[in-house]
């Protein structure tokens, strides 16, 4: 299982990179940490790992974005989410037909069949990456 110490953005991108190649339509994949962690820089990298050259931004002025590669990626970020609120909004379920969908906050949402990744801020540009749960299949 993934844990690993990265000690730039660019070890965190190929770290993202490299679980990108991995993904297959229908994969959801849950990252937890605080802000400043290193979610949206790992899926910078993830969708390059599909093969996409998207710019990827923080969205979390805006709950989902996707990204067109040898899989689509949903970009999603329930940051702002209210808690308890419906998450059927999102349209998970089509999201998921259409490619693999990639969740900041993701343990805002409950979903044991979820990949979990957790991100830790060790101090400076040190942040540790583990693989909580890998992908279900
Ligand atoms: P989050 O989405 O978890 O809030 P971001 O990826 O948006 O986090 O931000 C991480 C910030 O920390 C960026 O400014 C990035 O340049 C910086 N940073 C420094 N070191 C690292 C590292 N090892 N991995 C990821 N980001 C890092
Ligand atoms: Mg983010």
């Amino acid at each position: 299982m993934l844990d690993i110490v990265t000690n730039t953005p660019a070890e965190t991108e190929a770290a993202g990179q490299q679980f990108g190649e991995r993904l297959a339509k229908g994969d959801l994949v849950l990252l937890e940490g605080d802000l400043g962690a290193g979610k949206t820089t790992f899926v910078r990298g993830l969708t390059r790992g599909v093969g996409s050259s998207a710019h990827v931004a923080s969205p979390t002025f805006q709950l989902v974005r996707v990204y067109l590669g040898r899989v689509q990626i949903a970009h999603v970020d329930l940051y702002r989410l209210e808690v308890g609120a419906e998450l059927v909004d999102l349209g998970l379920e089509e999201l998921l037909d259409q490619g693999a969908v990639v969740v900041e906050w993701g343990d805002r949402m409950d979903s044991p069949e979820a990949a979990l990744l957790s991100f830790e801020h060790l101090g400076g540009d040190r942040r540790r990456l583990r693989l909580m749960r890998d992908l279900q299949r």
